[in-house]
């Protein structure tokens, strides 16, 4: 029996050979520097954050040199596979508006030449080079029992071995004769193909990772599965065939892969592959009781890239966050370009951090609140009604509703040298601007009244203070002036030196007066400009929230 026969007993299905999928996904067409990366999430469903970052990263790094992106689904792994897991994931990184350039795009359907992008669907590729390697006799079939593997793993453990399958622990069925073999086959055992190993634990393999640098590493010795009893590729077999014949040139992907490096390096080999440049991303992390570790699905709701849509932290304060983490010399760059486009920085792998990233929460919310002032009324209006649309409809009714009065509060103090940054989240706008809208503020609101709680006095002081001192066309400086007239009318400091000096001389001083402004028109104790504030209230509104008190 030759060996192609051999090889044909054991995949008998396959449609094409390995130089036929070699021509239908020639090299690409692209400049010298180009970079070719992917991102090749598992169908969970779930997006988390540490693979948005390198899904920021793998595209910043194909775009920035003229290459391509591209997305690749692996789903090898049927039990991680959730129902919609595949739209789950295209669409939350759609909602982050990370652009592919190839992949399932097009509601699960291909996009770009060098699919299918599915690797479920790319069964007869995988076979193919399989067949290949059982020709080549640098793989073969193994009809190990799950008993026979325990075992094995247990006389292991009694001498102290390395628990795997490897050496001589494969010795049987790496010689195991090929007419042996097709017996078994045609009785009907299952069995899966192994690679073998070439490979010696006690060499080592260095690898220049383009984020960590020189990698060294034992060689991998263990017969590992590249297809599985049902003929799925393990993710080891799938990354090397699929990497190559998408040419991808860059594999960017999490640093958990880099104990996995040797088999990948002998699979390349074997395969007769250009070893691709492998740039290791560190791993999210966060620090809990003085510990780090990694942000984690099951623990922490911050892992999921919608906990972030829901909250309505603008995207792009989540993408700005995550290039800081990305390239240390990032935030500088920002903090000199603040309105700048991203795409106009440039991302080095030299600049990446070789441990882990620590994720700080409160970080990404200054960035985001810094994000925030530094848009248009107009444009977090619009943004808290899309988000309020999706996670609070009162209040986008509301919002549609009191337009005018939501953009005009929006606006206090924002579009100067040194604007607001009351909010770092969509959701935070409601509790923020509340009080402006007239049906928000009715009967039994609770006020926060600080120095003076008389309610006699606060009265009295609103009642003069209308009727005599406020004018809604003021400035700020003769605004503030008119309150300082009421002060003196009143008993109050109108200067503040003075009132330190000899505070029993006064009933208070001029902030507390204007704090019973503020409070009585507001319930709030601290809220932007007042001035502004009356201004969009109008007086009509403004004696309605006094004869409230
Ligand atoms: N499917 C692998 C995972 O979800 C991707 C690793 C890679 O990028 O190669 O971890």
């Amino acid at each position: 029996m030759t060996r192609e026969e051999f090889a044909n007993i054991l995949l008998p299905d396959v449609l094409h050979d390995r130089a036929y999928y070699e021509a239908k996904y020639p090299k690409r067409n692209l400049e010298a520097g180009a970079m070719v990366t992917r991102l090749a999430p598992s169908p969970t469903g779930f997006v988390h954050i540490g693979s948005l970052y390198q899904a920021i990263a793998a595209q910043k790094l194909a775009h920035q040199s003229g290459g391509v992106c591209f997305l690749r689904i692996e789903d090898t792994d049927q039990k991680r596979e959730v129902e919609n897991g595949i739209e789950g994931i295209i669409n939350s990184l759609k909602q982050y508006e990370v652009s592919f350039d190839e992949g399932p795009l097009d509601n699960g359907m291909d996009v770009g030449n060098y699919g299918p992008y599915i690797q479920s669907k790319r069964k007869d590729i995988y076979q193919a080079f399989v067949k290949d390697l059982i020709i080549k006799d640098l793989a073969y079939p193994s009809f190990l029992t799950e008993e026979e593997k325990e075992a094995i793993t247990e006389k292991q453990k009694k001498i102290k071995s390395r628990i795997g399958y490897f050496g001589p622990w494969a010795m049987d069925e790496r010689n195991m004769s090929m007419e042996m073999a097709v017996q078994k086959v045609k009785a009907g055992l299952p069995y899966v193909i192994r690679l073998k190993s070439k490979g010696n634990f006690l060499k080592r393999v260095v690898i220049k990772d383009a984020i960590k640098g020189d990698i060294s590493i034992p060689e991998n010795d263990m017969d590992i599965v590249l297809l599985k009893q049902d003929g799925i590729p393990t993710y080891h077999f799938a990354h090397a065939v699929d990497d190559t014949l998408m040419h991808t040139t860059h594999v960017t992907r999490g640093d958990e892969w880099i104990s996995s490096l040797p088999i990948h390096v002998e699979l390349f080999e074997a395969l007769g592959f250009k070893v691709p440049t492998y740039a290791h991303l560190a791993t999210i992390q966060k620090e809990e009781d003085g510990k780090k570790r990694k942000i984690s699905k099951r623990k922490d709701p911050e892992a999921n890239v919608m906990y972030y849509l829901e909250k309505g932290i603008p995207v792009k304060a989540v993408e700005l966050y995550l290039m800081t983490l990305l390239n240390s010399n990032f935030e500088e760059w920002y903090l000199a370009n603040p309105k700048g486009n991203i795409q106009d920085f440039t991302l080095l792998f030299d600049k990446m951090s070789v441990g882990g990233a620590l994720f700080d929460m409160e970080k990404l919310l200054n960035i985001s609140k810094n994000y925030l002032s530094l848009l248009t009324a107009e444009e977090v209006y619009q943004n808290t009604l899309d988000w309020a649309k999706k996670y609070d409809s009162d209040f986008a009714n509301l919002l549609e509703k009191e337009r005018e009065v939501a953009i005009l509060t929006l606006n206090i103090e924002r579009e100067s040298e040194k604007p607001r940054k009351d909010f770092a989240m969509y959701s935070e706008v409601k509790e923020n601007i509340w009080y402006m809208f007239k049906e928000n503020f009715t009967e039994n609101l609770k006020y926060d009244w600080q120095k003076i709680t008389d309610k006699t006095e606060i009265k009295h002081i609103l009642d003069i203070y209308l009727a005599k001192y406020y004018d809604p066309k003021d400035d700020n400086e003769e605004w503030f002036n008119k309150v300082k007239l009421l002060c003196d009318e009143l008993g109050y400091a109108s200067n503040m030196k003075e009132y330190k000096q000899n505070p029993e001389k006064f009933k208070g001083n001029v902030a507390d007066v204007s704090t019973v402004i503020r409070v009585a028109l507001t319930t709030s104790s601290r809220t932007p400009n007042l001035k502004d504030i009356m201004a969009i209230l109008g007086m009509q509104e403004i004696q309605r929230r006094v004869g409230l008190l």
